[in-house]
């Protein structure tokens, strides 16, 4: 049965299949694109090409006349739409839009080059997103002898050559298979190729002299019907997609858009995706370019208006609300009957798809810009909060106002809308690396109950608040709280840096407990600190440190306890901490000459730089390198 055919024998109405052009610089995509919107008769429009928003439109008698097509080939598509921006902005659109975009791609690629570096990301984005695709293997007039036959088809172009030519020409064929094998792709040249479904058609073209363009377009009108008939279907059900937005001064902001599917009618009610959030509007006017002939006629605008719009077409739409709309989005139209609250739950998913996009993205860099849309750039570190909001205007206001914060709070990952599951398992990569981060400062957006429930589960906090200033607060507050936990958790090891100098004729107690006066020299004495005595050995080897104990009390001249000293004398008591320290004897293994120090560890300088960097002054810093050096510590 003929794939055209629905089950019932009906002819199946199929629409105009969408073609982009990708490919390296250079390669002849422009070009390409400019050959096949060549008009053949002179200075009028050619077969009913028409020009439209970001795209051209070739219907399939221009496609029959060029190439002389004989009237009882059918051809089951009414005609073809290109993309007209080749390259890098139809490719970011394709990203963001996965395979949504267009059916079926052209990779240009130079014959006297092969495969170049954006040829191969091209072959990768396609690979990725599942879109069929051609090769145009580019000038071949460039092929040394070459004699031009202009816009013949290129089987017969090519017995018109002489042997080296074509021995050239099959030469380079076999490399960029070759080249096109080692990406993954098995090619053929299409008039050689017997497994049309599975492997990649190579078409010999000439974007200058316009051979193998016949060959391209009917490849594109036959070819690609045949492969992807379920695809091509039209239904009723709208599907399109946001290229640009645009200021216009007669319409204000517009849209220009890529109908895939459906139709779409002048008043017709349509949610937008925005920066701001779903908006609701409705379609004011339905505009196409007026064909050049047309454009004649005076006193009239640019646009023709249009009471409907049938896919695959290329079509302004102006509206109120669309200062914000958001390039590579989906618009989605709802109709009589339909649930209005169901579409912008849509358009709240697909802005968020966006989001994450760029939050992916952000994963492979440490610290990358990537634009959402031309106005609209946000920062991520890898160590971070995860920051949710209810639109893209918001979540920048907000990360922009964090970064600006006497302490910046970091941001790791945003999304727009309420939090979900996949927010906190996002969120919950923070645990590992930095545990106060593991928090999402959710700004005016819900949070769905299993969402809460997982992040009990998992540790993540979730701070929800209506104005930023709440919720800074209350983030604050808990990283405070978290800090003043793990200080007290390290107290044991937490020691200050300090030097005391016994007075010699004020020591009390030469023996445990020993009980002296001292006078503070550098850094502060507390209370709990342990204490050592650097000991120059008699045999001039290394220093002998002896550890004496903690202060266990401290009191001033007028006997009042205190917890700590900077200078000044003041009385202290050291008890030992075990056996050894406690048989440590003044006047025996230590005197007045040695200054007495706080005895700091390896483990001591990391919860310091930890958790009391704000407590220390670059003094104290100098004072621990000191003593780390003549205690011996790495
Ligand atoms: P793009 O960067 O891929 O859009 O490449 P362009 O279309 O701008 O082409 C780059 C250069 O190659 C231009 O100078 C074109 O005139 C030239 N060029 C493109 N296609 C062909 C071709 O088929 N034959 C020849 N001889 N030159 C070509």
């Amino acid at each position: 049965q003929d794939e055209g055919q629905s089950s019932n024998g009906t002819d199946r109405e199929l629409r105009a299949p969408i073609c982009c052009i990708l490919g390296h610089v250079d390669a002849g995509k422009t070009k390409l694109l400019d050959c096949i919107r060549r008009s053949n008769v002179l200075g009028g429009e050619a077969g009913g090409i028409t020009q439209q928003i970001g795209a051209t439109y070739l219907p399939v008698e221009n496609i029959r006349e060029r190439t002389s097509l004989k009237a009882e080939v059918a051809i089951k598509v009414p005609g073809l739409l290109v993309i007209d921006t080749p390259g890098h902005q139809s490719f970011s659109n394709m990203r963001l839009r996965g395979s949504s975009l267009s059916d079926v791609a052209v990779v240009v690629v130079d014959i006297t080059r092969g495969l170049e570096r954006q040829t191969i990301e091209s072959l990768e984005l396609l690979k990725h997103s599942n879109v069929r695709f051609i090769v145009a293997l580019n000038k071949v007039d460039r092929l040394y002898g070459w004699k031009t036959c202009p816009n013949a088809p290129i089987v017969k172009a090519l017995k018109n050559q002489s042997d080296d030519v074509q021995r050239d020409f099959r030469w380079r064929v076999t490399e960029v298979v070759t080249q096109l094998m080692e990406s993954g792709f098995n090619a053929a040249l299409y008039y050689e190729n017997k497994k049309i479904k599975q492997v990649v058609n190579i078409v010999p073209t000439s974007a200058v002299s316009g051979e193998g363009i016949p060959d391209l377009l009917l490849l594109l009108v036959r070819w690609v019907p045949e492969i992807m008939v379920e695809r091509l279907t039209y239904v009723s059900t709208v599907e399109c997609t946001v290229l640009e937005v645009n200021e216009d001064k007669d319409f204000g902001t517009t849209i220009d858009t890529v109908l895939i599917n459906g139709a779409l009618q002048k008043g017709d009610q349509i949610v937008v995706c925005t920066k701001q959030g779903p908006v609701t509007t409705n379609i004011r006017y339905l505009l196409t370019p007026y064909p050049m002939k047309e454009l004649k006629v005076k006193g009239q605008g640019v646009y023709k208006h249009h009471e409907e719009v049938k896919a695959a077409q290329g079509v302004k739409i102006s509206a109120r609300g669309l200062q914000h709309a958001m390039a590579g989005t989906a618009l989605i139209v709802v109709k009589a009957g339909d649930d209005l609250e169901r579409a912008e739950a849509a358009a709240v998913h697909e802005i968020s798809k966006i989001i994450s996009l760029i939050n992916d993205d952000e994963r492979d860099e440490n610290e990358d810009e990537i634009a959402i849309h031309e106005n609209s750039r946000i920062k991520t570190c890898s160590e971070g909060v995860y920051v949710q909001a209810p639109s893209l205007g918001t979540l920048e206001a907000i990360i922009e106002y964090l970064k600006t914060l006497p302490v910046a709070i970091p941001v790791s990952g945003c999304n727009i809308g309420p939090v979900h599951k996949l927010d906190v398992i996002k969120a919950t990569s923070m645990l590992k690396r930095k545990r106060e981060y593991a928090a999402i400062l959710a700004f005016d957006v819900k949070v769905i109950p299993e969402a809460f429930e997982l992040a009990a589960e998992a540790g993540v906090k979730i701070f929800m608040a209506d104005t930023i200033y709440k919720l800074v607060d209350s983030f604050t507050d808990h990283i405070n709280k978290l800090n003043e936990e793990m200080k007290k958790q390290f107290a044991a090891d937490t020691v200050f840096p300090c030097t005391l100098k016994i007075l010699p004729n004020c020591v009390y107690h030469s023996k445990d407990p020993i009980v002296c006066d001292v006078e503070v020299l550098e850094g502060i004495a507390k209370v709990g600190t342990p204490i050592c005595v650097c000991v120059p050995s008699k045999d001039r080897g290394a220093d002998v440190i002896h550890g004496l104990g903690r202060i266990a009390s401290m009191k001033t001249s007028n006997g009042k306890e205190v917890n700590s000293a900077m200078n000044g004398v003041v009385s202290i008591k050291i008890i030992g901490d075990n056996p050894q320290e406690r048989s440590r004897l003044y006047g025996r293994h230590f005197n007045a000459d040695n200054e007495l120090l706080s005895q700091i560890s390896r483990k001591s300088i990391d919860v310091l730089k930890e958790y009391f960097r704000e407590e220390m002054s670059a003094e104290s810093w100098e004072l621990i390198l000191r003593l780390k050096k003549q205690l011996g510590i790495p």
